[in-house]
């Protein structure tokens, strides 16, 4: 078994951090954190902390140095939505010289949400189909 090692700076400088989930409300079952080893048999990335459904495997990420969750727990089909969108909108923002800032503020009006939920992390299926849409548009 793997320990987490909290590092308090980190943890301040996530901006409106959520809360760790207990259940998913998808299917009402058990979320556990688990050390990516215990999952995979290997540790991904830097940080390899992870929140997952006990039920269906859905999952997300921490921030480094947290147990704060980068978004909330997806599927395998949301999660691959995520990534293929996040990088479109990365091209996209580096195409245009748009700052972090208003690469963010754009896109939330875009999609008219709050800059707080504007997060790769947290979007569904269905908002990350929206900014691709979007997105090979401009
Ligand atoms: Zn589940």
């Amino acid at each position: 078994m793997h320990k987490i090692n909290i590092n308090p700076h980190a943890m301040r400088r996530v901006e409106h951090p959520i809360k760790p989930p207990k259940k998913y409300f998808n299917c009402n079952s058990k979320v556990v954190l688990q050390h990516a080893d215990d999952v995979f048999g290997r540790a991904l990335g830097t940080w390899p902390w992870l929140y997952i459904c006990t039920r269906c495997n859905c999952r997300v990420g921490t921030h480094p140095g947290t147990d704060i969750p980068m978004g909330t727990l997806a599927d395998h089909e949301t999660r691959k939505a995520r990534q293929i969108s996040k990088s479109l909108f990365i091209d996209w923002a580096k195409r245009n010289n748009y700052s972090q800032t208003r690469r963010y503020e754009l896109l939330s009006s875009m999609l008219d949400i709050k800059i707080t939920k504007c997060h790769f992390a947290m979007f569904d299926l269905d908002t990350c189909k929206s900014v691709i849409q979007l997105l090979t548009r401009h």
